[in-house]
């Protein structure tokens, strides 16, 4: 019987209102998360590891590097034969593709949560978990790297997206599309993912911002980042990879101190690319900004909090951003 170990977390799979003030929040642990189950997941030995009860947009890049350690180190017994880690929807992208760029091995690890409370009578928390302990424990997905099980699809870390505030169906992955789904007990994978592999390292540097760009953004938010000692810069650009003029003169000065700034774009499709002139993005990339492909702002911002945790100098920094980012 596959012996899954279920790490919870909190979120809002977790949550339930407060009687006086109306506040949601976080307050399940482990135990009565698997206790709530409607399915009795009978041929599953289910291993409960309550790590915490926080919603996700209060967590750090540091909670996300220890919860992908934590991943591990389940892993690491080999009488585990894969992960499913309970997590607020807010963030839970970008802790699933921290642990896709750390855990290594090919043993399922699969994150799930819910938009509807648990004290809702129509919660989807239960369900997911049961469906994300199946993909866990489904012999077809091993090797497929960190995945994101939610209203019975699962998808890959890195192309996964939360879509809609409030819908059940908000996990999305784009042109990528899923990469399966679970059908009752059956675990259907419809396509395995070009993995980049993974990256090895003791720490993830924590002081890395993203600076959004509207029409006519002034360079004052990366100037502050960068006088606050700022240790690395991701920009949601326009389109195929541009900024304002502004920003990009400061980019292009910080890149010249030693900080690396990675270039993503706040379109949801496709990649970034250095095209345009005047301080679009080929006068971006020919002052040693990092194009990423097509990885988000939010994922880019993992990725470069590895890298530099890792030590790596900016020339590997870079050669690891356009590996990534495909
Ligand atoms: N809306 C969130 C959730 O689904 C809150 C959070 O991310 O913790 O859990």
């Amino acid at each position: 019987m596959p012996r899954i170990a279920l790490i919870t977390t909190g979120g809002t799979i977790a949550s339930r209102a407060d009687s006086a003030t109306g506040h949601v929040t976080a307050q399940l642990r482990g135990e009565a998360l698997r206790t709530g189950l409607h399915d009795p997941l009978d041929g599953f030995d289910l291993v409960v590891d309550d790590l915490m009860t926080t919603g996700s947009y209060a967590l750090t890049l540091g909670d996300a590097f220890r919860l992908a350690r934590r991943i591990s180190s389940h892993l690491a017994d080999p009488a585990v034969d894969g992960v499913v880690v309970t997590h607020g929807t807010d963030t839970m992208e970008e802790s699933a593709y921290m642990a896709d760029l750390l855990v290594d091995g090919d043993k399922p690890v699969v994150f799930t949560g819910a938009q509807r409370a648990a004290d809702a009578p129509d919660s989807d928390g239960p369900r997911n978990i049961a469906d994300a302990v199946r993909v866990a424990g489904a012999p077809g997905t091993r090797g497929l790297g960190t995945l994101l099980c939610f209203e019975q699809e699962f998808h890959a870390a890195r192309d996964v997206t939360k879509s809609h505030t409030s819908r059940v169906d908000t996990f999305v992955s784009g042109e990528h599309g899923k990469l399966g789904e679970v059908d009752g007990d059956t675990v259907i994978v419809h396509r395995r993912p070009n993995l980049a592999g993974t990256i090895s390292t003791d720490r993830v540097e924590e002081d890395v911002e993203i600076v959004k760009l509207g029409i006519g953004t002034t360079d004052r938010s990366i100037r502050l980042a960068a006088a606050a000692g700022v240790k690395g810069i991701v920009i949601e650009g326009f389109g195929r990879g541009n900024a304002t003029p502004p920003v990009t003169a400061a980019a292009i000065e910080l890149v010249g101190q030693g900080i690396p700034v990675v270039m993503t774009s706040r379109c949801q499709r496709g990649r970034v690319k250095p095209i345009y002139g005047n301080g679009g993005g080929r006068t971006l990339a020919e002052g040693g900004v990092i194009f990423a492909g097509d990885l988000s702002a939010q994922k880019a911002r993992i990725l470069l909090s590895v890298l530099l945790g890792s030590g790596m100098p900016m020339a590997e920094i870079r050669r690891q951003v356009e590996r990534f980012g495909m």
